[in-house]
């Protein structure tokens, strides 16, 4: 029993501790997944805004690149212009009354001979200033001044005419200039911040690798046109500018068509996609004393007709690219994100960053750096799951525990009982051999005629019916205890006097009692009317009586007292001996079955531990109860009490 029951307890704690295992471990997986479910959060939002960035850049690459060459010259000569007309109409650049341009700002053209045209600043114009166009002109005026000393040197010339060789070979400029630019390559090698994961999400749509080379025929007439009105007017401002500066400028030489080349029709011009130059240091436009590419970003495409060689393109509004990134990352932004964008420099040292994308147009990068608005919410999350879990295995340990518990004490409880039973089984052997013999005995003798008197023999026979009675009664109160087992115990509650019952029981019982030298004494009480099993109150005196004569054998008293009272609610009966009465903490054990102390005096006295137990049933029956008090000067009474109703 306890083995099977030892085995059962190490699985079920093996089990528990099992689960506990398992728990903690999912714990930690889920914190993983959680952790790994936000980098992917974060890859993905970085991605959506990579996304909106290259579709915004690529529109406006896509109207920057379809856009006619005229456009960056302050006049030109429309395409539907009818042929042969002798006055050609003449329009102003759509570029023309303002320098921003969406992402670009202050269109610019470069002319073969180095000499700086914008379609916002015209020589003519600016003989007769309008006073609203103060500020446009002065503001152009100093774009080309940026121009022509920060772009053109960077080139690779300080004036126009040293600058002429690298116009022709873009070559020579753009690779120079992109081995400037920040490589991916250089980003992978970094060691990542702890906690942080950076990852470089390329934007293509500024380099030139996207786009291709548009070849387009126009007439020969509007082209010239154009070419006519363009250098007349770059003429006249390489011619100021020498004045300005006291330089004399390369030769302008008017490349005119040739009278051979007139006679075809159409010219070819060939417009090459952009390409990015980073030129270092400030912006004198903006102001911007540090620059996110660490200089400004000029977009320029080489366009060529026939011999003749342009460079056209414009400088990247920066703060309007950021504004443009802010606003895209604004609206891909996830619950509990919050992002900044940075240099690449600076974002090495903001260690709140869960995530960094390197925004990477090719010539330079743009830290995107995304936060967690509460960094700590996968933690909290995480240990608010420890506390559930933890608790809920807390209260399966404790019910386990709980439910091992009782189950020992059951186990411990039936093996008690068992032991009980197996006493009992021996007792009751034993309280059946000892009458039986003497029976056995008497019987003999009177049958061998071994009796000497009559006396005698009247003795003998007296004994032998004590002794049936005493069987009698072992019989009963095990044939009674087995019927309350089962529940088949019948009680027939008739109104009667109970005092009667009480002194006829203590008359048969009383030759007994006097042949062990007892005497019996009754104190009948004033009983009104009441309702009892009369089979029921019979056994309780006769096992409270036997009990006295057994137990107070040895006593100086040996008078027994039997007492009948009521109070109205109850009828009582007490039994009264002087003999060693019951120790107080054995007092609610004796009235458990098959319960009998280890005491001398008991250990001494045959008997089956059922007596008592019955008396309690039979009183609990009247719906009564049964209790022991000290008798004085030693001894116990057994009060029985009886509902007088039930
Ligand atoms: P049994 O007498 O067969 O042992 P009982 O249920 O009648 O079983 O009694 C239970 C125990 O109560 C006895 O073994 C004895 O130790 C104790 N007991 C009962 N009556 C008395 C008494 N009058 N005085 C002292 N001890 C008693």
């Amino acid at each position: 029993m306890y083995k099977r029951l030892i085995i059962l307890s190490i699985i079920i704690l093996a089990a528990l501790c099992g689960l506990v295992w398992m728990g903690y471990h999912s714990i930690r997986i889920r914190a993983q997944g959680l952790e790994g479910a936000r980098l992917g959060e974060f890859a993905a939002v970085a991605e959506q805004v990579r996304q909106d960035v290259t579709r915004r850049l690529d529109e406006f690459m896509q109207t920057e690149q379809s856009r006619p060459y005229t456009d960056y010259q302050y006049y030109y000569v429309p395409e539907n212009v009818a042929p042969g007309r002798q006055q050609m109409p003449v329009l102003r650049s759509p570029l023309a009354g303002r320098l921003e341009q969406g992402l670009a700002y202050g269109n610019f053209q470069i002319e073969p001979d180095g000499s700086v045209i914008t379609p916002n600043d015209n020589v003519e114009q600016r003989q007769d200033l309008a006073e609203s166009d103060n500020e446009l002109y002065a503001e152009a005026g100093l774009n080309r001044k940026n121009i022509e000393q920060n772009l053109l040197p960077a080139l690779g010339g300080t004036t126009p005419g040293s600058l002429k060789m690298n116009l022709y070979g873009r070559s020579s400029i753009a690779p120079a200039k992109e081995s400037e630019t920040v490589g991916q390559d250089q980003f992978t090698e970094q060691t990542p911040q702890k906690g942080k994961v950076s990852q470089s999400y390329p934007i293509e749509s500024l380099q030139s690798k996207g786009q291709k080379t548009q070849v387009i025929e126009q007439r020969r007439e509007v082209f010239e046109q154009n070419v006519l009105n363009v250098a007349a007017q770059s003429q006249q401002q390489t011619q100021e500018l020498a004045a300005q500066t006291g330089q004399t400028g390369g030769p302008y030489e008017r490349q005119a068509a040739s009278p051979a080349e007139s006679q075809t029709e159409t010219v070819q011009v060939r417009i090459e996609p952009f390409f990015p130059v980073v030129v270092p240091g400030e912006d004198p436009v903006s102001q911007q004393a540090e620059s996110i590419f660490g200089g400004q970003v000029f977009l320029l495409r080489h366009v060529q007709i026939e011999d003749r060689h342009l460079l056209q393109g414009f400088q990247l509004n920066e703060k309007m690219l950021i504004e443009q990134i802010e606003d895209s990352a604004s609206r891909f932004m996830r619950k509990g994100m919050s992002f900044e964008l940075s240099p690449r420099e600076k974002a090495r040292d903001n260690g709140n960053v869960a995530y960094a994308a390197i925004l990477n147009f090719g010539f330079g990068d743009l830290v995107l750096n995304l936060k967690e608005i509460d960094p700590g919410w996968i933690g909290k999350e995480i240990s608010h799951l420890r506390i559930w879990y933890f608790s809920i295995v807390a209260i399966v340990l404790l019910a386990v525990s709980l439910g091992l518990a009782s189950l020992w004490r059951n186990a411990a409880a039936q093996i008690r009982l068992a032991q009980k039973k197996d006493d009992f089984i021996s007792a009751v052997s034993h309280e059946l051999r000892t009458p039986l013999t003497s029976i056995r005995m008497y019987a003999e003798m009177l049958e061998k005629n071994w009796v000497k008197s009559q006396d005698k023999a009247v003795e003998y026979y007296g004994n032998m019916r004590q002794e049936s009675e005493r069987l009698s009664r072992l019989i009963e109160n095990v044939l009674d205890f087995s019927r309350i087992q089962k529940g088949r115990k019948k009680y027939t509650f008739k109104a009667g006097d109970i005092n009667k019952c009480v002194s006829d029981v203590v008359e048969i019982m009383r030759p007994y009692a006097v042949q062990k030298g007892f005497s019996i004494r009754t104190e009948a009480g004033r009983i009104e009317q009441a309702a009892f099993d009369a089979d029921a109150v019979t056994q309780i005196i006769v096992n409270l009586l036997d009990n006295a004569i057994k137990y107070a054998r040895n006593a100086e008293d040996k008078t027994i007292t039997v007492r009948t009272k009521t109070d109205g609610k109850f009828t009582v009966i007490e039994v009264e001996d002087h003999g060693p009465g019951v120790p107080h903490r054995q007092r609610n054990k004796i009235f458990e079955q098959f319960y009998r102390p280890a005491a001398e005096s008991t250990r001494e006295t045959a008997g089956t531990g059922l007596g008592l137990a019955l008396v309690k049933k039979f009183a609990e029956a009247h719906n009564g109860f049964v209790e022991i008090i000290s008798a004085k000067p030693t001894g116990a009474i057994f009060r029985v009490a009886l509902a007088t109703r039930i």
